[in-house]
């Protein structure tokens, strides 16, 4: 086993290989998850004007304490028609613009307003209650960096600050296959020896949540020739994920069939549990994945090293995978020969993650797996690692 590659050395292999596809120019109202491949800057100040913080009274600073006539009401979107004259006030709605002569602003809550007069009793600091023009951002700006996925805030902050457009690398096209002559879908009825196809599920999920757009093959025969268009027609994107077939048996046939179609490998086998067959190799600028049959190999193959190489792809600064700190809530033996990723059902006690491992680690049992929203990493060695120690691991969507 010594021989096999860690899992940093796999995964640096695979990132060196995952170089950014071209970008396109993606309108910010269907950018969501999508990776920015230039800078976006702010096309005005934010706010673009001063603006009020609070429903409340515009008024000059140094004219409080006092009581002050009432000239204007100014709403959002509707700015005052002139400048505020000293020994007046407006009233001025959230988000409205202060007008010019205006210093502060006066919440509703602390005056008494009759008569169109306001009594403001304590004195006002000036800028209270204002948000100055461009105390988010100026004009210019970066908003949101090169290498940034966009979620729910990055997105936010680009339709504030004007951006209609964005440039993103394009989504990478991904093909799942499954190989296995035992596979019938779901709803089939199943004769003996057979099993329900589960891993093009799993992948096409997990390849869609990274960002590809994704075609699935039918399950395809433990036959060359049945391998072979399989593969060719998979092979004309950027990413090929097969699953299954990359072990020693007679009918494992993804390396064989690969190698004639050109796929160059670059690896064969980490020293991980589950997962330890995976097969990685490159055709021009296609990325292939053979991750082993077992579900739960497939699934944690695909977290460990083709989601970074999908993220790669799209030009993400931190691909990942990225693992968190929590606790462990039970003893596990550590395996000798390859680090291991247990699954495990985390839960907040005391302000702590802690990750409970699930019962039922073996690599065929996808239904334990689907207790677990966490893979507990547990490096290789001997001995046990205890119940309250600290532990890395990685969320599962
Ligand atoms: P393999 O990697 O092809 O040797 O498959 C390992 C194990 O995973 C075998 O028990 C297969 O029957 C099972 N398996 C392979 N592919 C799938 C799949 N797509 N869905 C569910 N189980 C599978
Ligand atoms: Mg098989």
């Amino acid at each position: 086993m010594g021989d096999l590659l860690s899992i940093e050395e796999a995964l640096r292999l695979v990132l060196e290989r995952a170089r950014p596809l071209p970008s396109e120019r993606v309108p910010v109202a269907e950018a969501a998850g999508r990776v920015l491949a230039e800078p976006a800057a702010a096309s005005v100040d934010l706010p673009p004007f001063d603006s009020s913080a609070m429903d409340g009274f515009a008024v000059r600073a140094a004219d409080t304490p006092g009581e002050l006539p009432v000239r204007f009401r100014i709403a959002a979107g509707q700015p005052s028609p002139r400048p505020l004259e000293a020994g007046e006030a407006m009233g001025i709605a959230t988000g409205a613009a202060v007008p010019p002569g205006a210093d502060a602003v006066v919440p509703v809550e602390y005056v008494a307003d009759h008569d169109n007069r306001v009594a403001i009793e304590q004195p006002v600091q000036p800028g209270a209650s204002v948000r100055p023009r461009g105390g988010d951002a100026r004009s210019g700006d970066p908003v949101v960096a090169a290498g940034e996925r966009l979620g729910p805030a990055q997105l936010g902050a680009l339709a504030a600050a004007g951006v209609a457009e964005v440039s993103c690398a394009r989504r990478p096209r991904a093909a799942v296959l499954t190989t296995g002559s035992e596979l019938r879908s779901p709803g089939d009825q199943l004769e003996p020896g057979q099993i329900y196809e589960a891993n093009g599920v799993v992948l096409a999920a997990q390849l869609v949540s990274a960002g590809a757009e994704v075609e699935r093959l039918p399950a395809v025969a433990d036959e060359p020739g049945a391998h072979r268009d399989a593969l060719e027609r998979a092979l004309s994107g950027d990413v090929l994920v097969s699953s299954g077939g990359v072990s020693v048996g007679p009918h494992d046939l993804v390396r064989s069939v690969g190698a004639e179609l050109g796929i160059q490998q670059v690896f064969w086998r980490v020293a991980v549990k589950p997962g330890k067959p995976l097969w990685f190799g490159v055709r021009g600028e296609t990325l292939v994945f053979g991750v082993p049959g077992n579900p739960v190999s497939a699934l944690v193959s695909f977290e460990l090293f083709v989601r970074p190489a999908v993220l790669a792809l799209q030009g993400a600064t931190e691909p990942g995978p990225r693992f968190g700190l929590g606790t462990l809530a039970r003893a596990v033996r550590r395996n000798d020969a390859r680090d291991e990723l247990l699954r495990a059902r985390s839960s907040v006690e005391d302000g702590e993650l802690v990750l409970r491992p699930v019962t039922g680690q073996e690599s065929h049992m996808i239904v334990r797996a689907a207790e677990a929203d966490a893979l507990v990493l547990v490096p290789r060695g001997d001995g046990e690692i205890s119940a309250g120690e600290r532990v890395r691991y990685l969320p599962l969507g």
